[in-house]
């Protein structure tokens, strides 16, 4: 009964479901996996790999986005579009969430004790934390002072659909995030129910458009005209623009002339670990 209900709920309540052998399945799927993620967290097998974010004209990186990475001892790596979905529905969203603030924070840390000035870092964030009983700018921020970092060297990734569910929690978030310091892009743009008015509102200073968009660059003559629409209208707006999964030179070219200024992807760079970061950022 009890995974009869919680199906329901998660379809978004006010419906019924009945109890089927699938749903016992998927049940006993959640609890081993919440069993596998507590151990792993504690057992030191998450970690964090960072993306360089680069400029068009010289190529020259100017942040990294954090990407959390689990290395399983019986799966071997795991991604988050995995893991993330799960930590959500065992209420583990916000322990993860944490976990990768505090990381991220420390591994800034550690690079400006060893010298190094250390570019801008995006943070990746979901629906829950935005939701969260804990205000997500006091979460920054205490772990800013803790490690002893300037909160204006992050920037938080959103996608419009966390933004969804209240728009109006969800700007004031923004405003306070903004006023702590930090920079906030809009991910995956144009992959979800994006909505102009909606973005007019939002106190964004970056859009990402989707790589899904990216990826058949130059060829689709559809996607040409709506990353350049996209372009012109980051532009219009004032707002950095950055093109994701980057991966050749024919896709360089096309939004070098549409007039794109950043990107972003395996042509620059995959992520590289926290160790990699340090020596990469070694080179400038
Ligand atoms: P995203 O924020 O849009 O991250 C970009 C994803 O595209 C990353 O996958 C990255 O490895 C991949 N990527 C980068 N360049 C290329 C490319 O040139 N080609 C292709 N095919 N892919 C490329 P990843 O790391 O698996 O992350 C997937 C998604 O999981 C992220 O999408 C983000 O929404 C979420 N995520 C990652 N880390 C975190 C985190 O720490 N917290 C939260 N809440 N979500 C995270
Ligand atoms: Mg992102
Ligand atoms: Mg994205």
């Amino acid at each position: 009964a009890d995974a009869a209900l919680y199906h329901a709920k998660a379809l978004g309540r006010n419906n019924h479901q009945f109890f089927t052998e699938e749903l016992n399945r998927r049940t006993e799927q959640r609890a081993q996996f919440e069993r596998n993620f507590v151990r792993g967290l504690q057992a030191g097998e998450l970690f964090m790999m960072y993306q360089p974010q680069a400029r068009l004209d010289d190529r020259s990186v100017f942040g990294f986005e954090a990407l959390v990475r689990w290395m399983t001892p019986d799966r071997g790596m795991v991604g988050p579009d995995e893991f993330i979905p799960l930590t959500e529905e065992t209420g583990h969203a916000i322990t993860l969430g944490n976990f990768v603030i505090r990381r991220v924070c420390a591994d800034i840390r550690r690079l400006k004790e060893a010298g190094l000035v250390v570019p801008r870092v995006s943070i990746n964030v979901s629906a829950r934390q935005l939701a969260s009983d804990v205000p997500l700018e006091q979460t920054i921020l205490e772990a800013c002072a803790e490690e002893g970092i300037d909160p204006a060297g992050l920037a938080i990734e959103v996608t419009e659909n966390s933004l969804l569910a209240s728009d109006e929690h969800a700007a004031s978030l923004l405003v306070r995030l903004n006023a702590a310091g930090l920079t906030v892009s809009l991910d995956d743009f144009g992959k979800g129910y994006s909505s102009l008015s909606r973005l007019k509102k939002l106190p964004v200073q970056t859009i990402k458009i989707d790589r899904e968009f990216i990826r058949n660059l130059p060829g689709d003559e559809d996607d040409v005209a709506l990353v350049s629409a996209v372009i012109a209208m980051g532009r219009g707006m004032e707002l950095d623009v950055i093109a994701e999964g980057v991966e050749t030179e024919q896709q360089l070219d096309l939004l070098a002339r549409e007039g794109c200024d950043y990107y972003q992807g395996f042509l620059r760079s995959a992520g590289v670990s926290s160790p990699e970061l340090i020596s990469l950022v070694l080179q400038g």
